[in-house]
């Protein structure tokens, strides 16, 4: 679903973010990048959806190369979910997952009606929820939000950058369970980014340790990792 083939950013600095990085990730599967602050986890993702270009390889979405796909086209087919959620402020939570529906021209009615059904898949009670503003959810609850609206496209394909990262110890295993459920049942591909090493064992279908000058250390499945 998603190569990666001799993929390298160094950026106009001088800095050596990613190098030479060969990944798979087949259909369905949830691969997690994990290694610690600043050895090119967030570059990788940016990549994959063209926020970044590459320096160096290229990437595959689906067997076409990214570059050569309409950026609008690509990051459609693409939902992003990062920890700075970025709901607007001074929307309710149901008008801000409806902004995506209504952004691809669904009506006003068909837009409300996808964002209640997202918000449903995420554990958010619509009625209850979604006449609120953001600053009157907990930072779970707004992290579920911005679960719903990456979803609100049907994207085959999630990038998810620390997406439990703002939440409290206890809110997220319940987040990463929640998630886990959700992806069992929507079957989206997922590249996952986190410098939590409990996370990426527990959420991987395979893990990529990256170490320090955005190298791959190791590929494999947790247990695989475990073993070594
Ligand atoms: P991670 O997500 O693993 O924390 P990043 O991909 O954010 O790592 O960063 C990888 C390296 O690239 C770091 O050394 C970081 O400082 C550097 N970097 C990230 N963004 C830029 C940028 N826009 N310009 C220059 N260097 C950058
Ligand atoms: P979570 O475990 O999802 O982070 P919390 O324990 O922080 O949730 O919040 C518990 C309840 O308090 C939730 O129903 C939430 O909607 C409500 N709540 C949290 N923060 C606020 C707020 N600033 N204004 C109104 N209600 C809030």
């Amino acid at each position: 679903m998603i190569r990666l083939a001799g993929v390298g950013k160094t950026y106009e600095d001088g800095t050596v973010a990613v190098h030479e990085l060969d990944l798979d990730v087949a259909a369905g599967e949830l691969v997690v990048l994990v290694g610690p602050s600043g050895c090119g986890k967030s570059t990788t993702l940016k990549m994959i959806n063209r926020l970044i270009e590459p320096t160096t390889g290229h990437i595959f979405i689906d067997g076409s190369d990214v570059t050569t796909v309409d950026p609008v086209h690509l990051r459609r087919g693409i939902g992003y979910v990062i920890q700075q959620i970025g709901l607007f402020p001074h929307q309710k939570i149901l008008r801000n997952v409806m902004t995506v529906p209504l952004l691809y021209g669904e009506s006003t009615a068909t837009a409300k009606q996808r964002a209640s059904e997202l918000m449903d898949l995420v554990g958010l009670d619509p009625a209850t929820y979604g006449e609120r503003y953001p600053h009157e959810l907990s930072g779970g609850q707004q992290q579920r939000v911005g679960v719903a609206r990456a979803l609100a496209a049907d994207p085959p394909v999630l990038l998810m950058d620390e997406p439990f990262g703002a939440v409290d110890p206890v809110v997220r295993i319940r987040l990463q369970e929640e998630f886990l459920r959700l992806q069992r049942d929507l079957g989206k591909t997922v590249v996952l980014v986190t410098h939590d090493i409990d996370e990426a064992v527990k959420m991987g279908d395979r893990v990529a340790v990256f170490a320090t000058g955005g190298r791959l250390a190791q590929f494999g499945t947790p247990a695989e990792l475990l073993a070594h």
